[in-house]
């Protein structure tokens, strides 16, 4: 299975309280290895919040792919006449905006919930972006960039991975400092990392 090599267990091991300069952004649409993508059809799964959720693709009178979370399944309406790599990559874009949404939603709210504890000055700004080799990262000016396939993790993870970046407002490293922090905030960190590293793989997209 294709590896998005997302940096695990350690995944925070360097340094992601950098600023602009640390985020390595790639391209939106960026295609995982040929050979390995999904096809988008019946019978696939693909991950939200830590479930697989199976596809279920139509036919349908539509500009181009819709998707629906309805029932425990992804419903795709597909217009028929989209074939081929057209049609792959079609899809491949409406999975990609379907999962940013919900990630900016998701994120947004879990920073909310936190902002009164490790909030420090300006509330955050969030910015879902698409890159493959970190979760997160929080710049000089507090700006927090999460990578969209966050939205695919179990929530106790996207939480672990948005209570690290307002953590490093406060320390901007990974010292015995951060770590104490983190620690008096969410006991369970360690084992939230270790799991999260242990999601590396499963993303397909
Ligand atoms: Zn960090």
């Amino acid at each position: 299975m294709w590896r998005p090599q997302l940096r695990s267990p350690a995944g925070y091991g360097g340094p992601c309280g950098g600023g602009e300069a640390a985020w390595i952004v790639s391209r939106l649409s960026q295609a995982p290895p040929e050979g390995v993508q999904k096809r988008f059809v019946n019978g696939e799964s693909l991950p939200y919040l830590g479930e697989d959720i199976h596809i279920a693709v139509r036919f349908a009178d539509v500009p181009s792919p819709e998707i629906r979370l309805d029932d425990g399944r992804f419903r795709v309406a597909v217009p028929p006449n989209l074939r081929g790599k057209r049609r792959l990559e079609a899809m491949r874009q409406a999975f990609f905006e379907w999962y940013r949404e919900r990630a900016l939603d998701q994120v947004t709210e879990c920073v909310d919930r936190w902002w009164p504890k490790l909030g420090r000055g300006e509330r955050s700004r969030v910015l879902i972006r698409n890159q493959r080799r970190r979760w997160g990262s929080c710049a000089s000016d507090g700006t927090i960039r999460i990578n969209w396939r966050i939205i695919m993790l179990e929530p106790s993870l996207i939480e672990y991975i948005v209570v690290h970046e307002l953590a490093h407002l406060s320390v901007r490293n990974h010292s015995p400092d951060f770590k104490k922090l983190m620690s008096s905030v969410l006991p369970d960190f360690r084992d939230r990392e270790k799991r999260l590293g242990q999601t590396e793989g499963i993303l397909p997209l």
